[in-house]
């Protein structure tokens, strides 16, 4: 609580300014001791021109610290098996309003009787310099290249099919990719995990329902960040009991405030508010 409220008191709602902020309002923020709780960020313009930025970010480990993280772009274990530049620390950190609507969610699904599920995070902001080296990689030679993430395509295609973006909402510190992890032995729940739980090495990424390392992570038909139609959150080529967690998970989103991006079942958007701008700064 006393994170939050803290988060919260350094927070000022947009509309609540008399005058713009001007470089040195920004120049005061930026250089106010950090903590814990909260990540005061320099502001990546790229133009003088660009609107103001929030200049803050939380740690959602302090708003929500029963949302589990596995940041995945900190490690080897993503799409260009490498770790990305602006991740030193795999820690997710969100814009406040969007971390405490995660927060609300997260409360929500410990509601149930019994509690079944809990949120499971696998990206959340993402600094700039990690969307160019995103982009930048779309271009370079795939060499030889065993393609696990993006089976049907060139990796070449995968910005104009939608799976990388150069304006990415997750820059704007709004943007979340997460699934459902079982914390119950409810009966789907169970079912849902055992099916995870396939120890034969997978070719592709729609030969998985979820991380392999982790039996907890509910049966969605895909793994995270697996750039094909499968990955649709209403794909024809997945089952029911995926079909099942896949609307389990959008539904608990949307009654706290996100849209799902309807190309990949982990992607939502926080709608409660308009975006600002990108952040660069260094997760550590
Ligand atoms: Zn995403």
């Amino acid at each position: 609580m006393k994170s939050r409220s803290a988060a919260k008191a350094r927070h000022t709602p947009r509309g609540m300014t008399a005058r713009p902020a001007t470089f040195a309002d920004r120049c005061r923020r930026q250089f106010r001791p950090l903590s814990t709780a909260a990540v005061v960020v320099a502001v990546l313009a790229g133009s003088s021109n660009a609107p103001a930025a929030e200049p803050e970010l939380v740690a959602l480990a302090d708003v929500a610290p029963t949302i589990r993280q596995d940041i995945r772009y900190a490690t080897r274990r993503n799409f260009m098996a490498q770790v990305l530049p602006g991740y030193r620390a795999g820690k997710c950190l969100l814009r406040p309003e969007v971390a405490n609507a995660l927060r609300r969610a997260q409360a929500w699904l410990a509601k149930s009787d019994p509690p079944r599920f809990g949120l499971k995070v696998f990206d959340c902001y993402r600094p700039m310099r990690a969307v160019r080296a995103m982009v930048r990689w779309t271009h370079s030679n795939g060499g030889s290249e065993a393609p696990f993430h993006y089976p049907a395509h060139k990796r070449s295609r995968l910005v104009a099919l939608g799976y990388i973006s150069d304006r990415s909402s997750h820059a704007r510190g709004f943007a979340v990719d997460l699934t459902l992890v079982a914390i119950a032995s409810g009966e789907d729940a169970a079912k849902s995990a055992t099916d995870t739980d396939d120890v034969k090495p997978a070719q592709t990424c729609r030969e998985r329902g979820g991380e392999p390392t982790d039996p907890s992570e509910v049966d969605m038909g895909t793994t995270f960040d697996c750039f094909d139609v499968a990955s649709a959150t209403r794909s024809g080529d997945i089952t029911d009991l995926q079909h099942k967690n896949r609307a389990a998970l959008v539904s608990v989103m949307s009654r706290f405030g996100f849209r799902n991006y309807a190309r990949e079942w982990w992607h939502f958007t926080y709608i409660g508010r308009v975006a600002d701008g990108v952040l660069d700064v260094v997760i550590e």
